[in-house]
């Protein structure tokens, strides 16, 4: 080493992209970058393994409420799902599965938290500050998904709480429940797979319900030994399958994406099961929605009103007046006393940009200007931040269909601007905002007619009501906008003769 280079630290070295997150989205990403032939990459995880949303959630019945073989990408499928809908412990099998299957551990950062993005116009490098030193990047994939934080809700009197405080979204397992007095907040997706699991342990559980869901019957079972035999050697076969289960979603979205005929179908679909499921009268009005079926996400769960008429479980709908030092006051004046709460309340869902500053073109700041309001184009580019591809950005949620069936559309828009990237040597890639104006206004406008904007609260908009989660149509629709990849789309930069990057090596 020279005297100089050992006095000035070298610049870190410009990888051609960096993925933000080791969940299904991040791997997922990772292995298509692979398959477009381009290998300098790392994906950063803050954790000290790869799984995302499916490593944290081990809540007692944690299992995806999508059918298995949509849960899945179609180019890395799993063959030997055990069951129609898998338990967690076998999703989070199969994606750290895909790391070997796919050659991926060389890229992965494990226990690298990232703090912070900032682009550099002229050099067209992203710099990535992490827990572990900065990363630099020709581009970035955010793939930390919408579900990765939560804590604690803004309940009065929780700090005086004394029992066992558990969050669904981060089960503490050291805690013992069974025969305890529990409670559990919230009647979400997490909260209806967790309460059946309760009753048959616990002393007691009383749940307390804010707003009672639309909940249909999930037809789950085992997937005979033969049909895994018949996937594994006949890979057409489940795709045949996925296609199958991926049409039948397809046409529930005409009834669950917009208010239709077919939405009060299935709302008596929902009545019928609560009827034959729910013998009391009260309990069944207690459990009837009042809203839309679609506004909120639909339940599925063959076992959650069977739980509720155990012996030993109870149903409140009175709302929560304050948490007091031994439990539950109700506001008709009852204190319910505990000794744990599961708060099944949800997750800190980002709408408004990932939870570290990104700092775009000119100084702007990602958080700033979606505050309120975030918006992107085919919601995986946004403008002023170039060369910055979201996941799960805003307007990609499905409200029908498997979340990474629009996961692989996303990921294979932001390979092919990594490429465009590559191929013509461009410094920035920077959507242009007239483009992505028309985009929005033309999502906000379809997005009226929706089942979403009928009336009810989620966490699919944000305060002020604005839908910046949901995209409005069939995956079909944005599926194909997603394979269409169009450079007129975006002002570009190219280096031209100031070539900075050799293959990806280090930057002068
Ligand atoms: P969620 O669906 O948002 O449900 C949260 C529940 O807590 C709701 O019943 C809500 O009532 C209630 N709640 C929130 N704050 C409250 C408060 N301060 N006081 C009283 N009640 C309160 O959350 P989640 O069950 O964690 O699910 C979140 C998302 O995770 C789902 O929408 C889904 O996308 C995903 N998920 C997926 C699977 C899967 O199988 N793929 C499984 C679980 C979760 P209100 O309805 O009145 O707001």
């Amino acid at each position: 080493m020279s005297p100089r280079e050992a006095r000035e630290p070298r610049e870190p070295r410009v990888h051609t992209a960096v993925v933000i997150g080791a969940g299904f989205l991040g791997l997922g990403t990772a292995i298509k970058l692979r398959e477009a032939g381009i290998e300098d990459f790392v994906v950063l995880e803050r954790a000290d393994r790869v799984g995302g949303t499916w490593r944290d959630a081990t809540y007692p019945g944690a299992a995806c409420d999508i059918p298995s073989l949509l849960y899945s990408f179609s180019f890395a499928s799993n063959p030997g799902w055990s069951r129609a809908y898998s338990p967690s412990a076998e999703i989070r099998a199969h994606i750290e599965d895909l790391v070997d299957r796919f050659d991926l551990a060389g890229h992965l950062r494990l226990g690298t938290e990232v703090t912070a993005l900032a682009f550099d116009r002229s050099a067209g490098v992203w710099t990535v500050s992490t827990s572990q030193g900065e990363y630099r990047a020709r581009a970035v994939v955010a793939a930390s998904g919408p579900l990765s934080d939560a804590s604690l809700p803004d309940l009065r009197g929780i700090e005086d709480y004394r029992g066992a405080k558990i969050l669904s979204a981060r089960w503490d397992h050291d805690v013992d429940l069974a025969g305890k007095d529990v409670a559990v907040i919230g009647t979400g997706a997490s909260a209806v797979q967790i309460i059946p699991e309760l009753v048959r342990t616990a002393g007691s559980v009383k749940v307390f319900q804010r707003t009672a869901g639309w909940v249909m019957p999930r037809l789950d079972g085992e997937i005979p030994q033969t049909a895994r035999e018949v996937f594994a050697r006949l890979p057409l076969a489940q795709r045949a399958a996925r296609t199958a289960l991926y049409g039948v979603h397809e046409v529930m979205a005409t009834g669950l994406v917009w208010d239709t005929p077919v939405t009060s179908l299935i709302q008596q679909v929902g009545r019928l099961h609560l009827r034959l499921t729910v013998k009391d009268r009260w309990l069944r009005r207690q459990l009837t929605p009042d809203f839309r079926a679609g506004c909120k996400r639909m339940l599925m769960s063959s076992d959650y009103y069977p739980a509720l008429q155990q012996d030993n479980c109870k149903l409140i709908t009175w709302p929560i007046a304050t948490l007091s030092p031994d439990g539950i006051r109700t506001s008709d004046g009852v204190e319910h006393q505990v000794d744990a709460i599961v708060f099944a309340t949800g997750y800190d869902v980002h709408l408004e940009g990932p939870p570290y500053p990104v700092t775009g073109l000119d100084g702007r700041l990602l958080q700033d200007e979606w505050s309120g309001h975030p918006q992107a184009y085919k919601s995986v580019s946004t403008h002023g931040y170039p060369n910055l591809f979201l996941t799960c950005g805003p307007n990609s949620g499905p409200g029908h269909n498997s979340l990474l069936v629009y996961a692989q559309g996303q990921i294979g828009y932001a390979v092919a601007g990594i490429r465009a990237i590559v191929e013509r040597d461009l410094r920035y890639l920077d959507v242009r905002k007239d483009v992505q104006d028309a985009y929005n206004e033309r999502i906000q406008r379809r997005l009226r007619s929706t089942t979403w904007m009928s009336g009810c609260t989620s966490w699919y908009l944000t305060a002020d009501g604005f839908n910046a989660s949901m995209y409005p149509g069939f995956a079909t629709q944005y599926l194909r906008q997603m394979r269409d990849f169009r450079i007129s789309d975006y002002d570009v930069a190219s280096h031209g003769a100031r070539r900075l990057w050799a293959a990806g090596v280090a930057a002068v």
